[in-house]
């Protein structure tokens, strides 16, 4: 197996609703009530919000294995089947099988950080003294008695936020880059169109537009510093 190239996908990953892609705990907000579960991750460098690649890339993967019907253990975990036809497991790893027919997993995803413009925005609307996340309050209802419980309110990235995402393909001499590309394309048009991005998608949180995706391709020997 040899490597051969790399596809560059960079893209604008837009934040259209409120999206609420979970932290650690220990959110910095003041006077407000947030369960420490539910507060938006954020960069331990510089305390900005984040798109983790994991969060992206489970995403991702998770679309395309629903579409092609591929899991494994009833649909409870990823597929594992590491065959080399296996569009899921080329490019995103075979799960938990150690020596899969289908060699190594093809896909990076990066961490989105926020674009300069984003930034920019963010720093005003905070010097402004303004909220630079929506907190969203959530009740659980009791199904007999119609009451609801349990208020939890949470914090959610701002609709309009713009994160520059980048995604990468190592593509190895047998395989198809074109059809790699399109793939992964594709999956991020189910999220874009049909899905969400991090929790709540069902409840109106998470949608999420990829757009100026620019495509390259880099040949590995062109590569140095
Ligand atoms: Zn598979």
């Amino acid at each position: 197996m040899k490597w051969e190239t790399v596809v560059r996908l960079k893209f604008d990953l837009k934040l259209e609703e409120g999206t609420r892609i979970g932290g650690s705990g220990g959110g910095l907000e003041i006077g407000e009530l947030v369960d420490s579960n539910l507060t938006a991750i954020r960069n331990p460098a510089n305390d900005e919000f984040y798109i983790p690649g994991s969060s992206l890339k489970g995403k991702l993967r998770s679309v395309l294995e629903r579409e092609l019907g591929r899991t494994s253990n009833n649909g409870r975990e990823p597929c594992d089947c590491g065959k080399v036809d296996c569009m899921i497991c080329t490019v995103f790893g075979a799960h938990k099988k150690t020596q899969p027919e289908c060699g190594v997993t093809r896909i990076v995803v990066r961490d989105a950080f926020m674009s300069a413009a984003s930034r920019e925005e963010f720093r005003k609307v905070g010097a402004a003294g303004k909220p630079i996340v929506e907190h969203k309050t959530e009740n659980v209802i009791n199904r007999s008695s119609g009451a609801a419980e349990h208020p939890r309110t949470g914090e959610r990235l701002l609709p309009g936020t713009v994160f520059d995402g980048e995604i990468l393909l190592h593509v190895y001499e047998k395989d198809d880059a074109k059809k790699m590309t399109g793939f992964v394309r594709h999956g991020l048009g189910i999220i874009q169109e049909a899905s969400s991005l991090g929790a709540g998608g069902s409840r109106g949180s998470g949608k999420v537009s990829f757009v100026n995706v620019r495509e390259e391709i880099v040949p590995l020997e062109k590569l140095t510093v």
